[in-house]
């Protein structure tokens, strides 16, 4: 496994896969659920994993305003060999590019609807922390306030009328008879003011019913008081001097630790390893103070800390989660593994009931393995089995929280999804992965017959190291591409003219695995990398950052949407086959307006194309570039004689990838789940 590929992709092309017969899964066994017995205690946080957060940032982005891209940038921009992926590739890459972005500004990404905390609201910690600015005001007087505070009369005209604070707005504005909801939400708009104005805003007269806040700066007269108004016995402001004389204030005591722990929350998590030079940069440039060290030192403690208390929190939580998982969508395989005999968490693996129906009701045998990196909160490795649907789109199966991806893990992984998914010893099946070696041990084990693919992309990375001529990335693509071994001969003869050593080195990472070539017929999948596994990576970016329980309700809750979403796109289908299908066909619906074809008069012919020249067999849909056969899609060469009959290609595309199929799927849906607070115990 990598971290988010760093790569051009391929054109990647999608995979298909026969009518996979429906039927085949209906009598099969029920897949026992997550097994509770002899359980008794709460599974515990094993210790050990903190001290790996250390070595963790090492694998995470590193914030640096000076280097344009990070490690785990993805796609190069303007690249020639990018993708051809789907509409919801793109978004999803799009989107997953925005947030690196916002991470990287330090900017809060936007999390809408997730909560950080445990069930039971705990206070938060950052506003504990004790301002330190009611520190006594020299140079105030008593009476002076009297003389200046409102009478009675005039804030009871006004009462009807007085404005209320508005905490939302990004500038606190301030007038007099303006109301707060007490003390605390008044003193907290006048340092927001202080924040937002770089100013330095001191308190005094921190009285039960009244408060005043001023500048800190000598001669500036800006000046708020609030009391509680004795007839409405609202907190109100009584007397008001807008305007700041003082310059923005570098040394502001009001950007402390808490504050800045608040504003960069994610940003730490994120990245453990975020220097101190590179915070106090950017905390000078966003909030104009300058911190000591120390301070930012506390701050990402106290960042940490809270992470780790949250993660403390669900881990104890963890079997409540699997119950509610296995009460709210009966059917469901949701396991919770210990260490051994002891009470620490292992693993957790969760396929839900409606993935695993919906996925044997309309997606073909074909299954991407990956595993990725939790990115805060949560340690350990995420892996995932994601499928195609009909319009070649992810297809989440199931996802499990692993301590390291290594044989054992995968092992594991493999042997539940296999049995929930009726692999048995694999025959037709197509697994696609990265090299990762507990992967390729782990199918082989469980589902010998099984075809395994690497990851085209991955071998790209590593062919890329020694190789890297912009020019070359075609020549290597078009070997990976090339459906038959005749078409793999000549576009590595032409990658050889550039580069005899590029030529030679490709056969020594194994093609067979990675070249159309190479790939069995039948299974309707063309596909040369894991794409899926990477979108869905890219998709759930922000769950990645949360402890554990959070994180695994997060993607829970996004696949739940994502299958309404589809569901209700498909209705305004009214073709026989999935619009990205019918998208890609006619990019080869082009090609064919170069092949040239001679018929024996029973549906069989010659077609030249180029230099080369196939035979196509209309009847049997096979054409001897092998594509067709290969992806179910028909090829050029096909196309080019399939328009002389018709005009409609549906009734020679493999009925894996119909409009029925995709709704099969999609008729699956996942059922709602409690909050915490009503799980069962
Ligand atoms: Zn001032
Ligand atoms: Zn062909």
């Amino acid at each position: 496994m990598q971290e988010e590929l760093d790569d051009e992709g391929p054109e990647i092309e999608e995979d298909t896969q026969p009518v996979h017969a429906a039927n085949e899964f209906l009598g099969a066994a029920i897949v026992p659920s997550g097994n509770r017995a002899g359980i008794q205690q709460p599974i515990q946080l094993d210790e050990g994993w903190k001290n790996s957060r250390k070595d963790k940032g090492k694998q995470v982005v590193v914030h640096d305003p000076k280097s344009g891209d990070s490690s785990d940038s993805d796609y190069l921009p303007g690249d020639e060999c990018s993708s051809e992926d789907d509409d919801e590739v793109v978004e999803i890459l799009t989107k997953f590019r925005v947030f690196k972005r916002r991470l990287k500004a330090g900017q809060v990404a936007n999390l809408d609807e997730v909560i950080l905390d445990s069930p039971k609201e705990v206070p938060n910690l950052y506003e504990i922390e004790d301002e330190g600015n009611l520190t006594p005001y020299d140079g105030s007087s008593d009476d002076e306030d009297s003389v200046e505070e409102m009478s009675d009369g005039d804030i009871q005209k006004c009462t009807s009328k007085c404005p209320r604070f508005n905490k939302k707005e990004p500038i606190p504005k301030f007038e007099i008879g303006m109301k707060f909801s007490g003390k605390k939400q008044f003193k907290k708009a006048c340092i927001k003011h202080g924040l937002v104005e770089r100013k330095l805003i001191k308190f005094y007269k921190n009285e039960a019913s009244r408060m005043i806040a001023v500048c800190d700066w000598s001669t500036c007269k800006w000046r708020c008081m609030a009391s509680v108004n004795s007839r409405s016995s609202s907190w109100q402001i009584a007397s008001y001097n807008a305007e700041h004389t003082c310059p923005p204030r570098r040394d502001n005591r009001l950007v402390t630790a808490g504050r800045i722990a608040a504003k960069y929350e994610k940003m730490i998590i994120a990245n453990p390893a975020w220097g101190l030079d590179s915070m106090k940069t950017t905390v000078q440039e966003d909030m104009f103070a300058d911190v000591s060290f120390s301070k930012l030192k506390r701050a990402k403690s106290m960042v940490m800390q809270k992470a780790l208390d949250a993660t403390k929190g669900q881990y104890l939580l963890l079997y409540n989660y699997q119950l509610e998982l296995l009460r709210s969508n009966p059917g469901s395989t949701v396991i919770v593994r210990r260490q051994g005999h002891t009470d620490i968490f292992q693993r957790m693996y969760i396929c839900l009931d409606a993935l695993k129906k919906g996925f044997k009701a309309g997606c073909r045998k074909v299954v991407g393995l990956d595993g990725c990196f939790f990115k805060g909160a949560t340690n350990g490795e995420l892996l995932c089995a994601i499928g195609r649907d009909a319009n070649s789109q992810m297809y989440p199966i199931a996802w499990a929280v692993v301590e390291k991806e290594n044989n054992d893990s995968w092992d594991w992984f493999c042997d539940l999804l296999f049995r929930d998914i009726e692999v048995y010893g694999g025959t037709g099946w197509v697994f696609i992965s990265d090299q990762q070696k507990g992967i390729l041990n782990a199918v082989q084990k469980w589902a010998p017959d099984a075809e395994h693919r690497n990851c085209a992309r991955h071998i790209y990375a590593n062919w890329r190291k020694k190789f890297k001529k912009k020019e070359w990335q075609k020549k290597f693509w078009a070997c990976a591409k090339a459906p038959c071994v005749t078409l793999f001969n000549l576009a590595k003869a032409r990658l050889a003219k550039d580069t005899q050593a590029g030529a030679q080195a490709i056969m020594n990472t194994d093609p067979h695995h990675w070249s159309r070539a190479w790939f069995r017929l039948g299974s309707f999948c063309d596909s040369v990398d894991n794409n899926m596994c990477e979108s869905f990576n890219k998709w759930i970016v922000e769950a990645r950052y949360f402890p554990i329980i959070t994180m695994l309700e997060t993607i829970r809750r996004k696949v739940m949407v994502r299958i309404q979403h589809n569901r209700t796109k498909s209705d305004g289908w009214n073709t026989v086959i999935c619009p990205n299908i019918l998208k890609k066909l006619n990019a080869y619906i082009n090609l064919s307006g170069v092949c040239h074809a001679i018929c024996n008069g029973q549906d069989q012919f010659e077609v030249v194309h180029w230099i080369n020249r196939f035979t196509v067999d209309l009847n049997k849909k096979e054409c001897s570039c092998r594509y067709w056969q290969l992806s179910g899609m028909p090829c050029p060469h096909a196309i080019s004689f399939i328009f002389f009959k018709t005009n409609d290609l549906s009734p020679f595309i493999a009925s894996c990838y119909s409009v029925e199929q995709f709704k099969n799927t999609y008729d699956h849906c996942l059922l709602p789940v409690e909050g915490m607070n009503a799980w069962p115990v």
